[in-house]
């Protein structure tokens, strides 16, 4: 039986990959519906390519509609930021299975998200490289046997900037990620650590693990993805070439694997070296905030978000500062006051609130 694939932001660097995957095993995968936002050209080669769509959406009201009705197995959603959030909690809703790029849905409502998965059955697989190696490394072992996980970090084009420098950065100097080539709100997060940050919230929801057994730590190579410490001291990782159609085609054929064509595979001897660092907390100080706002709950990593969304758009536009990403968020949070996360309406009320205050 064919997996019907509902793709969401199918004309990102997310989208663009899951659309290979979906190219590539024409037997296993039907891509049967697409949104897009603004690249109606991308669009047109990718309902040209697919004679198999039959859902496309471009509007949230419309991307909401679609994955409340539309026919599917498996929702990929590869929207960025908090626009991701409803649809995730929609095809949840409906029991299925979400095959989650969109780490942002866990960030601004991961406790909702939560409700929703309890009282309706459906399922998260991460598309998040660091994520899937958590999987992959406790897949089949025992959950109480797990003792600390610890995500790891490239550190972003910045890592061996002095912070003095950090106020002169531009944009087209975040755009350049040492390691990855992905969209560009990632790309800016990446340098603050800001996504690492996320990635450590999303970590605690998916995997229903206390924040002080999530480590951080930076890793320039970005070889090792992840890894897991169990309780006997052991630790598994999960190593490979940094390229996102492994995590994307492993969270679609979960539990099993499938053969990989023609990319190169790790070969050490050619590394020869992995390194390994603390995270600077002081020159990141978005990946402090993101712990703090994490463990206090509630509505604090939806204003964390809301901010970061702005913060990053204006600085994209070359309206404020790289330093002021993380000030505008520091001034969010703190002039916030926490409620406790109960719905999705809520949840998009405070999104757009922040936005108002902070645009
Ligand atoms: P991208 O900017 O390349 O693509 C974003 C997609 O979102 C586009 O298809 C666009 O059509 C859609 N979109 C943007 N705004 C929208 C809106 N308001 N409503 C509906 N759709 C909208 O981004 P990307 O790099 O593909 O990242 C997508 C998501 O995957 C992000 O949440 C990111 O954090 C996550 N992710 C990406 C990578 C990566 O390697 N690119 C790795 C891990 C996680
Ligand atoms: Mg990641």
């Amino acid at each position: 039986m064919k997996q019907k694939i509902l793709l969401l932001g199918a004309t990102g660097s997310i989208g663009q990959s899951t659309q290979n995957c979906c190219e590539r095993y024409p037997d296993e995968f039907e891509l049967v519906g697409i949104s897009y936002y603004s690249n109606t050209e991308k669009a047109q080669e990718c309902i040209k390519k697919f004679s198999t769509i039959k859902h496309i959406s471009k509007t949230a009201e419309e991307i909401i509609e679609m994955v409340k009705t539309a026919d599917y197995d498996v929702l990929v959603n590869a929207i960025v930021g908090c626009a991701g959030f409803a649809p995730t909690a929609a095809a949840l809703t409906r029991g299925k299975k979400v095959a989650l790029a969109n780490k942002e849905s866990l960030v601004v409502g991961g406790e909702v998200i939560d409700q929703i998965l309890a009282k309706h059955g459906g399922s998260i697989i991460p598309i998040d490289s660091e994520h899937s190696a958590i999987l992959q490394c406790i897949y089949g072992e025992n959950r109480k046997e797990l003792e600390s996980i610890t995500i790891t970090a490239s550190g972003g084009p910045f890592r061996e900037l002095p912070k003095s420098e950090f106020e002169k950065i531009t944009p087209e100097r975040a755009l350049k990620h040492p390691t990855w080539a992905m969209g560009a709100k990632i790309t800016i997060d990446s340098a603050t650590l800001m996504n690492k940050g996320f990635e450590v919230i999303e970590a605690y929801h998916l995997y229903k693990i206390d924040y002080d057994k999530i480590n951080v730590v930076v890793h320039p190579q970005s070889i090792i993805h992840s890894m897991a410490t169990f309780i006997d001291g052991a630790v598994l990782a999960q190593c490979g070439l940094p390229d996102m159609e492994l995590p994307i085609q492993y969270a679609l054929t979960f539990p099993e694997r499938k053969f990989m064509i023609p990319t190169p595979r790790l070969d050490l001897a050619k590394i020869g070296q992995l390194t390994f660092f603390e995270p600077d907390y002081d020159k990141f100080p978005c990946l402090r905030m993101c712990f703090e706002a994490g463990k206090a709950g509630g509505t604090l990593p939806c204003v964390l978000n809301a901010a970061n969304e702005v913060a990053v758009a204006k600085f994209l536009r070359n309206e404020i500062k790289f330093t002021q990403i993380a000030e505008i968020v520091e001034t969010a949070l703190s002039k916030h006051n926490r409620q406790k996360s109960e719905s999705v309406e809520q949840i998009l009320e405070i999104d757009k609130e922040i936005r108002r205050l902070y645009s």
